[in-house]
C-alpha cells in the first residue's frame, strides 16, 4: 500500500501483468514469498485501495481462500516441469514448419549449445570466451539481450516482444511461442552472426 501511495505521489501508472510463477524471473520469486506471507496476515489493511475496499467482505474472504489455495499449489514446479521433461509432440510440429536453418537455430538456442565464443572456448583453448564488443563473455544471453553490436536488430525484432515488461527479457519469452521464434530468426538473420 505504501507502494501504491508512492506511485500516486509520483504520478506514475502501474500496469499489472500475469507472468508464470517459479521460472526464475528476478523479483517474481520475492513477490511469491511476500504474497504467501500476505495470505497469512490476520488483518490486511487496504486503506489506499478504494476499489478493493468496496468489495464485500464475504467476497474478500473467498478471494483470500482461493489465493491461499493457488499459492499452496504453485509451490510445486508443475508450471514448467512438464515442458522440459516430456518430449512435447508439438515441438516436432514446430520444427517441421521451419526451414533447415531456422530449425538449427532453434535447436541451438533451446539447448544453449551454440557456436558463440563462450561455448566454443570450452572445447578450444585458443578461442577467447570474450565477445568482440569487449564488455562480456559471448554467451547466449549476452548475444540475445545485451551485446551493443546488435542493438539495432534487437530494437527492431526482440524488444517489441517484451515492450514495457523488462523482466520478461528472457529465453522463455523468445522461445515460448511462434511470435517469439519468428522474432528470434529475424534477429539472428539480421546480425549475420552465424553466416
Ligand atoms: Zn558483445
Amino acid at each position: 500500500m505504501e507502494l501504491d501511495q508512492r506511485l500516486r505521489d509520483e504520478h506514475r501508472r502501474a500496469t499489472l501483468f500475469w507472468i508464470p510463477s517459479h521460472c526464475n524471473i528476478d523479483g517474481n520469486e520475492l513477490a511469491d514469498d511476500l504474497a504467501k506471507k500476505g495470505t497469512l496476515e490476520p488483518n490486511v489493511t487496504l486503506s489506499h485501495a478504494p476499489s478493493i475496499t468496496k468489495i464485500k467482505s464475504s467476497n474478500r474472504r473467498a478471494a483470500r481462500r482461493s489465493w491461499t489455495e493457488h499459492w499452496r499449489q504453485s509451490t510445486t514446479t508443475t508450471h514448467f516441469a512438464p515442458r522440459s521433461r516430456d518430449p512435447d509432440p508439438s515441438i516436432v510440429d514446430v520444427h517441421s514448419s521451419l526451414s533447415p536453418q531456422e530449425s538449427r537455430w532453434l535447436t541451438w538456442f533451446r539447448s544453449g549449445n551454440l557456436p558463440l565464443r563462450y561455448m566454443l572456448a570450452k572445447s578450444d583453448a585458443a578461442i577467447s570466451p570474450r565477445c568482440r564488443c569487449g564488455k562480456d563473455d559471448e554467451t547466449r544471453d549476452h548475444f540475445l539481450f545485451h551485446c551493443d553490436q546488435w542493438d539495432l536488430a534487437r530494437r527492431k525484432h526482440i524488444e517489441p516482444l517484451y515492450a514495457g515488461m523488462p523482466w520478461a527479457a528472457n529465453l522463455d519469452t523468445v522461445l515460448g511461442d511462434q511470435q517469439g521464434r519468428t522474432a528470434l530468426f529475424n534477429f539472428i538473420g539480421e546480425t549475420r552472426r552465424f553466416s
